[in-house]
Parts: C-alpha cells; sequence; structure tokens
C-alpha cells in the first residue's frame, strides 16, 4: 500500500509573511486529512521560517534543488547537511526547469541523488519529456533512460528513499496537463523499469504526477491505479486549491 503524497513546488516564490500564512492556512486543514503525506517545498530562504511555522502539524519540509559538494569554496550553493540541519526531510531534484535553464545533465541529477540519499534525504527525482519528445513518439525511451541513469549510479535499492515525480516538459506551468490515460501509461512503464530489477521496490516505490495539476483536474489523475500524488506548482501557492487536491487522495473525501 503505497502512502499519497502530495508535494507543493513553491519555486522562487514568497516572503516571510506570505510563507507564514500560507502554512498556518495549509496545516489548519491537513490535520484533518488522513491517509495523505503533505510535503512543503520553499526556497531555501524560507526553510527555517516554514519549519517553524509547520512545528506540530503533520506536513513535512523539502528543498528544491541541493548541490553535490558537502562543504567548502562552492559559492551559492547548498549542501544536503544543510538541508538537513534545516529541518528538510525530501529535496526535489533533475526538475525540469533545473535541467533546462541550468543545464543540469541526467548525470548530474543522479549523482545529485545519490548524495541525498547517502545524506539521509527522500530525494524526488523528476522526469518527463518534451513535446517534441512526445510529438516523436519516444516519451517512454526518454523516462526509461533519465531513470536508468539513476539505477546505475545509485543502484535499484536506493529506490527505497526516493519518489520518482514524471513531469511532462509541456504540461508544467501551461495550464496542459496530461490525461489521466497518458499519465497512467507512462507511470505504468516507470513501474515496469522498475519491477524488471526489483519487484518489491516496483510496488513501493511512489510516482507522483506534475504538471498544471489543479483542483478540477486533480482526482481523476489520483484515482489512476500508479499515480500515488502530486508534484503541484502553480496550485501550490494557493492554499485552498493545494488542500483541495489534497483531499483528492481521499477516494471518500
Ligand atoms: C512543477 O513545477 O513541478 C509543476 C508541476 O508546476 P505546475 O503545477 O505549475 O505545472
Amino acid at each position: 500500500m503505497r502512502t499519497p503524497l502530495i508535494a507543493g513546488n513553491w519555486k522562487m516564490n514568497g516572503d516571510q509573511d506570505m510563507a507564514t500564512a500560507l502554512c498556518h492556512e495549509i496545516t489548519a486543514d491537513a490535520q484533518t486529512l488522513s491517509n495523505v503525506e503533505v510535503l512543503l517545498c520553499p526556497p531555501f530562504t524560507l526553510l527555517l521560517v516554514v519549519e517553524s511555522a509547520l512545528e506540530g502539524s503533520r506536513c513535512q519540509l523539502g528543498a528544491q534543488d541541493m548541490d553535490i559538494n558537502a562543504n567548502g569554496a562552492f559559492t551559492g550553493q547548498i549542501s544536503a547537511a544543510m538541508l538537513k540541519d534545516c529541518g528538510c526531510k525530501y529535496v526535489i531534484l533533475g526538475h525540469s526547469e533545473r535541467r533546462a535553464i541550468y543545464g543540469e545533465s541526467d548525470l548530474l541529477v543522479a549523482e545529485k541523488i545519490k548524495i541525498a540519499v547517502a545524506g539521509g534525504l527522500t530525494a524526488i527525482l523528476c522526469v518527463g519529456e518534451s513535446r517534441e519528445e512526445r510529438e516523436s513518439g519516444i516519451t517512454e525511451q526518454v523516462i526509461e533512460r533519465q531513470i536508468q541513469v539513476v539505477i546505475d549510479i545509485v543502484g535499484i535499492q536506493s529506490f527505497n528513499n526516493l519518489v520518482i515525480a514524471y513531469e511532462p516538459v509541456w504540461a508544467i506551468g501551461t495550464g496542459l496537463t496530461a490525461t489521466p490515460d497518458q499519465a497512467q501509461q507512462v507511470h505504468n512503464s516507470i513501474r515496469q523499469q522498475l519491477a524488471s530489477l526489483d519487484a518489491s521496490i516496483a510496488d513501493t516505490c511512489r510516482i507522483l504526477y506534475g504538471g498544471s495539476m489543479k483542483p478540477d483536474n486533480a482526482r481523476e489523475l489520483l484515482e489512476k491505479p500508479d499515480i500515488d500524488g502530486g508534484l503541484i506548482g502553480g496550485a501550490a501557492l494557493n492554499a485552498q486549491d493545494f488542500l483541495k487536491i489534497c483531499q483528492a487522495t481521499c477516494p471518500t473525501a
């Protein structure tokens, strides 16, 4: 049984007042949700504010990226240990914006995953195809390649401490969403890839969908058997929208 995970990626948004208000609104209602893990990933500057606002709640804290180095002369970078020190349990790695804007390769993402897992963080590995790749009919090969590099570098056993987020690049922040069937097909092929190496890991590894998930499309996506939650961008900045997506994981809510 995989507990659904709804993770909010705030990206480069927010200040201390906004973060405090958003967290208070989310935590007040999140207490009433059962059987869903709720995760907030603010920018680095707000990690401690959010950590303190989440204290005593059932919401968890995560970061949006980290460096592969442990410490030293790496101006502007943040290490896994620093994230742990701020109370992070999770870290998002390989988001398509990091890959496309900052040139992060499959290999670098895999190295980051290795460091995150070794540092006691649960990594959320983002994978996804571009519009051109989908139109060329190579979606599943692209995703398989992105995941295979991680398997090669960290080993299949590390997927015990890893969540995968399938995020079609063409659906992120665009208002376009993969249909539930399109998403399910990719999620299922990811699970098959894991199952070819370890059936038990394939069964327990959570695979989130990300890409314009909103209150009005969340339930039909989350009802699919291989969709175990969501990585939410825009809608995570609105407490009521985010909570409605969390509620959509509960079949009777
Ligand atoms: C994201 O950036 O991970 C994301 C899914 O964004 P949005 O929900 O805004 O498409």
